[in-house]
């Protein structure tokens, strides 16, 4: 369903990825670990068009979408839910709702905000209050939301435990896990990098901007030289232990 193909991403002269080819198939739950700096938010970010490649490709359903803007890749099917949130924090939950599903009918629109409250029951407790306002949990909720209110086909989601107290963290690991039950095609980044490969399919290890591993995710759980190099990986690795929306 998603293909990347020997996509390259550059700051300036640091090449952040190199090369890098990685797919997900239709209702698999790919993981994608590795240490710090090694690439995978930029990864994301180049996937959902936020960064231009200098190079390789990206395609959905055979489609290629390279280059695509993010509001474009939207419309292609393709949700980010990013690293920190990014939410609207001035806007209540239901405007942020409202905007992750911009591109669907007003109609459309209302069935999924249905659906989404069913799946996050707190935001309905919260519906008027300004996102800035909620405690981490509740914003990581809203994030993973917004990107299902497009009634995507694929969503990315980065570093979705980041900063959450461990129930929440829990919360988060669960909820992937009935996403992928649900039969959700999901390409998700985790420091955590046990929890993930325990919900996962598949998965594949960045390092230094290059594949460096893949496999089924019970094949990665039990190579232990994989994750000797690894910092953070059985907890939480945000070093500031914040919960800012
Ligand atoms: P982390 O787990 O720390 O978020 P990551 O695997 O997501 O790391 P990236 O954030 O994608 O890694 O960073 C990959 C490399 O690109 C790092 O060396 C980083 O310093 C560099 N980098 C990231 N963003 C920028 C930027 N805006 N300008 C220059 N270099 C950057």
């Amino acid at each position: 369903m998603l293909d990347v193909s020997g996509l390259t991403t550059r700051y300036g002269a640091i090449s952040a990825l190199r090369r890098v080819s990685l797919s997900v198939g239709a209702n698999e739950v790919v993981g994608l670990i590795g240490p710090n700096g090694a690439g995978k938010t930029t990864l994301l970010n180049t996937v959902a068009g936020l960064l231009r490649p200098a190079e390789g490709e990206v395609s959905l359903d055979g489609r290629p979408v390279t280059g695509y803007s993010p509001d474009r890749m939207l419309r292609a099917g393709l949700a980010l839910v990013p690293e920190h949130r990014r939410l609207f924090a001035q806007m209540t939950v239901v405007e942020n709702l409202r905007i992750g599903g911009v591109t669907s009918a007003a109609d459309e629109r209302s069935e999924r905000l249905d659906e989404v409250v069913e799946l996050f029951p707190v935001l309905k407790d919260k519906w008027a209050t300004a996102a800035g306002y909620l405690s981490g949990g509740e914003a990581q909720q809203l994030a993973i939301a917004r990107a299902l209110m497009s009634s995507p086909r694929v969503v990315l989601m980065d570093e979705p435990s980041l900063g959450l107290a461990p129930v929440l963290v829990d919360f988060v690991f669960d909820l992937i896990g009935r996403l992928r039950t649900e039969g959700r095609t999901m390409l998700v980044v985790e420091q955590n990098a046990t929890r993930l490969l325990e919900v996962a399919d598949r998965a594949y290890v960045l390092r230094t901007g290059e594949i460096a591993a893949e496999g089924p995710a019970s094949d990665l759980l039990a190579r232990e030289d994989l994750f000797d190099t690894f910092v953070g990986v059985s907890g939480n690795s945000d070093p500031s232990g914040s919960e800012q929306t």
